[in-house]
């Protein structure tokens, strides 16, 4: 046979695992339905700003050999996330933190919020019965009800098109809570944005073309569709895309949620002032407003500024899925998928889709070295 592997995906599951087969001497071949590589990692420079075309990715993590695995390939340029959430036109700085509850409530020591949280989670725990059940009674019992109302229920219903008392509470402790003065999104030891290690400011593009490296690849390709012709040409499939479309629906499909992004290119150097704004009310369509250029700290010199408002979407089959939608009925059904996965002997299923998990980029690296080390 011509390879090892066919990779099925080109986002950061499969150029991962391609990296790693090559390395340890297997032939692979890269698989890509879009035109381009790089999964929802994928860049485009438009007036030297790069677009991140699928999303906003801020890469970060605490799993430290992560960071120096992805280090060997890109430099980071110290960005650190602070999103502002918009609420009808007030701002709060997120995550929610010290500022945030001083712009709330006036309060300003870390004991007069934590008191303004305690008085508000007494209240409504008192209609509650125990342990949060969903994400409104975790979000309440997190930081109270006046941040709830404000900042998480419009954006979250928005977001998943369901109700709060209708989504699981893990959802919301992504977030974390802080009484300290600290406006960084995320707490996790290292974080950035890459950049080429010459200087190329489309560093996530530049981080997929080096895994990959001198593999094969074939992008405007749809495996499913040709599928006899591509398992014909490897012992092993590493398949990154989603798993109920690989088995054809059979079992019934899975919950996703889509997203729509308008992207906008706008007369101006600074269009908002930070790379992301949350708008968490529930009659602005969109979730939020990503101004591209703020991800380089200064370091774009275009004129013109460009931002993507992303909205949120219902998925239905053909459309891209961006997260799964982890709820009871959705975990039983994959369990389902993942038995005749384990009878699938010669196919690897990896990343968000394959997995149908709502993973952070760290995780999808880490977890795609943990399976290439059992290449054979
Ligand atoms: N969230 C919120 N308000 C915000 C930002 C986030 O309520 O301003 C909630 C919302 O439920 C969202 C979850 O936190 O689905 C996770 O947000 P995160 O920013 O991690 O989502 P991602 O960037 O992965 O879309």
């Amino acid at each position: 046979m011509r390879y090892d592997y066919v990779i099925v995906g080109s986002g950061l599951f499969g150029a991962v695992f391609c990296h790693e087969a090559m390395r340890r001497g297997r032939r692979c071949l890269v698989l890509e339905r879009r035109d381009g590589v790089g999964g929802n990692v994928r860049c485009e420079v438009r007036d030297g700003i790069p677009v991140h075309m699928y999303g906003a990715h801020i890469f970060h993590t605490s799993i430290r050999h992560v960071w120096e695995y992805v280090s060997a390939f890109v430099d980071f340029n110290g960005f650190v996330n602070s999103p502002v959430a918009n609420y009808k036109g007030q701002l709060y700085n997120l995550p929610f933190n010290m500022n945030t509850f001083h712009e709330m409530w006036g309060v300003v020591t870390p004991a007069e919020a934590a008191a303004k949280i305690e008085e508000q989670r007494r209240e409504a725990m008192a209609r509650m019965a125990g342990e949060p059940r969903n994400l409104e009674e975790q979000a309440i019992s997190l930081v109270g009800t006046d941040v709830y109302e404000r900042l998480i229920k419009g954006y979250t219903e928005k977001q998943w098109g369901r109700k709060c008392t209708e989504l699981p509470a893990f959802i919301i402790r992504r977030l974390p809570v802080r009484l300290t003065y600290d406006n960084n999104y995320f707490s996790d030891t290292y974080q950035g944005i890459p950049i080429g290690k010459d200087g190329r400011l489309d560093g996530y593009n530049a981080l997929i073309e080096a895994l990959i490296g001198d593999a094969d690849v074939e992008t405007g390709v749809d495996f499913l569709r040709e599928r006899a012709h591509y398992e014909s040409l490897a012992q092993h499939i590493v398949y990154t895309g989603a798993i109920d479309e690989y088995f054809g629906y059979e079992l019934g499909e899975l919950g996703y949620r889509g997203l729509r992004f308008e992207l906008e290119r706008v007369e101006s150097e600074n269009y908002q002032g930070v790379a992301a704004m949350n708008y968490t009310d529930s009659e602005t369509p969109w979730t939020r407003i990503i101004e591209h250029r703020h991800f380089l700290r200064g370091k774009a010199e275009s004129p013109v500024t460009w931002i993507t408002r992303e909205y949120p979407a219902e998925w239905h089959r053909g459309d891209e899925a961006y997260y799964p939608v982890n709820d009871d009925n959705n975990a039983a059904l994959f369990a389902k998928y993942q038995e005749k996965a384990k009878r699938e002997k010669n196919v690897i299923f990896g990343g968000r889709l394959g997995e149908y998990k709502y993973y952070d980029m760290d995780k999808v690296i880490d977890r795609a070295l943990d399976v290439a080390s059992g290449v054979e």
